[in-house]
């Protein structure tokens, strides 16, 4: 039996409004510990701090603002929720970080933005869970920066260049993969070999990215399992000690209870 953590997963998105519970099920059933639902907005991450406290000890809630939405964020008023989301439980601060690829917020509020979570961060000694695509030296500066500040993060859904997740791994932060691994174009195993095993971790980034077989349909946490597999044989390890070690993994990373630990 696989056992596993999703480490990232918008459990909150409206796109599991018909049946969330049948999903959490699911996800349970096919191994999952525990489920770690991204607050990538001050409602979601409020949805998902509702949904943690019906599911006690196997849904966690995260608190953030996404570059995308960096243009409203306000490093005030939305700093104060996400702290005060945290004091009620959310396990981590984020989704927040670079994106360059959409711009779909002005780079420099990105930056801005980014800043100040990972301050919040270091404040809380809380971890930190970013996103960062085509915006590789400003992520590589501002994750070195905080990590030497003491700061522990995760590289989430990871497709980035060797030299970045380097930079990460060099200051104590995590790397994460979710099902773009099982793609076809996906060609670069050697990225998921250099991250040490103690600091991988495996996640759905639900409702997207569904891995194959089900490329294209609305992912769910359940099907984690086919990363697992494919990391695992990227690896030459096998998938059910994968999933034990990245478990533990996100335990530790997350402070989460020892009774999500796969092993328990
Ligand atoms: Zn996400």
């Amino acid at each position: 039996m696989l056992t596993f953590i999703d480490s990232h997963a918008h459990l909150a998105d409206p796109a599991f409004d018909a049946d969330r519970n049948e999903v959490a099920e699911r996800a349970r059933s096919a191994g999952a510990k525990a489920v770690v639902c991204i607050g990538e907005s001050i409602a979601a991450a409020e949805r998902s701090a509702a949904l943690a406290a019906r599911h006690p000890g196997f849904l966690f809630a995260t608190a953030g603002v996404h570059p995308h939405d960096a243009a409203s964020f306000d490093p005030q008023s939305d700093v104060d929720a996400i702290r005060a989301l945290v004091s009620r439980g959310a396990v981590a601060i984020g989704e927040c970080g670079l994106d360059y690829h959409y711009d779909h917020s002005p780079r420099e509020l990105q930056r801005r933005a980014f800043a100040s979570q990972l301050a919040l961060a270091r404040e809380l000694a809380r971890p930190i869970v970013v996103h960062t695509r085509d915006a590789e030296e400003d992520t590589a500066a501002m994750i070195a920066e905080a990590g030497e500040a003491g700061v522990r993060g995760v590289l989430h859904c990871y497709t980035g260049s060797h030299r970045l997740a380097e930079i990460a791994l060099g200051v104590g932060w995590y790397v994460s993969f979710s099902g773009i691994v099982t793609f076809k174009k996906w060609s670069d195993d050697a990225r998921i070999r250099l991250v040490p095993e103690d600091r991988i971790l495996v996640e759905s980034d639900s409702p997207y990215l569904a891995p194959a077989p089900y490329r294209g349909k609305r992912n769910e946490p359940a099907w984690v399992s086919f990363t697992v597999a494919h990391v695992a044989a990227a690896r030459g390890v096998d998938s059910a000690a994968l999933g034990v070690q990245t478990a533990h993994n996100a335990v530790r990373f997350f402070d989460l209870p020892k009774s999500s630990r796969s092993d328990s």
